[in-house]
């Protein structure tokens, strides 16, 4: 099916969207700015970096692709914490999610940034109301828990749990810094990985799709930036496939195995790794193609 991509299509996200941004500017407000203290500054870091986990561990690596097991009270703090970064409820994520891997930068892509341009991938495909709904058909392994399927319902929950819990800590500063700001660098560094990774970075595996790897997304985004290993192979727990491929991601959930939380963390087996040793030798694959 052809993707409408057209502006008209924008809906109260954009509002929403807009406004969120309009908001980071709270911070500069005198009142705001000085009131800001360490303790709100640490308050902002800590929601950025454990929401940023539960998109990374929680709605990719174990909603999307399962790379992991865990029990359901995990399964259901994962789909909270991610959820709480306002990118709507873990079945919506995981579903548009493995349709993208299922036709990446092909006609029925949703996000491609090759065949739709980089605003469209970036952002465009989340403001139009075209992709609210969430496809049950793709994620039957995961609609038969009920508690995620009321999350994914009322997916505005936990962030406004979050944005409560924020204004009480540290009162508008914590608003501002802790959930505004906060939630729209989650946004931008999750949604770059739709965008930029499929344009800048190298390739090492020549998928069939415009994937890279790219350090510097690697690194602001947890270990998302192996983009092109993830394309690859996307059944393993690490995208960053070797020890100098930084995966903040796989680092924390192995330590959670360390202590049973989670299980049955899978890697890439040995022939892939291989290929991609005897790759990293080589030039980029794009290069090699031209
Ligand atoms: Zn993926
Ligand atoms: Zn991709």
């Amino acid at each position: 099916m052809q993707n409408d991509r057209s502006p008209s299509s924008f809906n109260l996200n954009f509002l929403l969207f807009v406004l969120m941004h309009l908001g980071c500017l709270l911070v500069f407000v005198p009142a705001i700015w000085n009131a800001t203290t360490i303790g709100t500054v640490v308050l902002a870091a800590t929601t950025l970096l454990v929401r940023k986990f539960g998109i990374t561990a929680g709605f990719h690596r174990y909603f999307s692709h399962r790379t992991f097991k865990t029990g359901r009270a995990f399964q259901f703090i994962l789909a909270w914490i991610g959820g709480s970064a306002a990118q709507k409820g873990a079945l919506w994520w995981a579903s548009q999610h493995r349709h993208h891997h299922a036709h990446s930068d092909q006609p029925a892509d949703v996000h491609s940034p090759a065949r739709d341009g980089l605003w469209w991938a970036h952002v465009g495909w989340v403001l139009s109301s075209r992709y609210e709904a969430t496809r049950d058909d793709l994620i039957k392994d995961l609609v038969r828990f009920p508690e995620l399927r009321w999350l994914n319902r009322w997916h505005l929950v936990p962030p406004i749990t979050l944005a409560a819990a924020c204004l009480a800590i540290d009162g508008l500063p914590g608003l501002v810094w802790g959930f505004v700001l906060s939630t729209v660098v989650l946004y931008h560094t999750t949604f770059s990985i739709n965008s930029l990774c499929h344009v800048i970075g190298r390739r090492r595996f020549d998928t069939t799709d415009d994937s890279r790897n790219s350090l510097l997304l690697a690194l602001i985004t947890l270990g998302e930036g192996w983009h092109n290993n993830h394309h690859y192979f996307q059944g393993s727990v690490n995208q960053g496939f070797y020890w100098w491929e930084i995966d903040i991601t796989y680092y924390v959930l192995t330590a959670l195995s360390w202590f049973g939380v989670v299980r049955d963390l899978k890697r890439p087996p040995r022939r892939v790794l291989e290929l991609g040793r005897r790759r990293t030798a080589q030039p980029d694959v794009a290069t090699v193609a031209a």
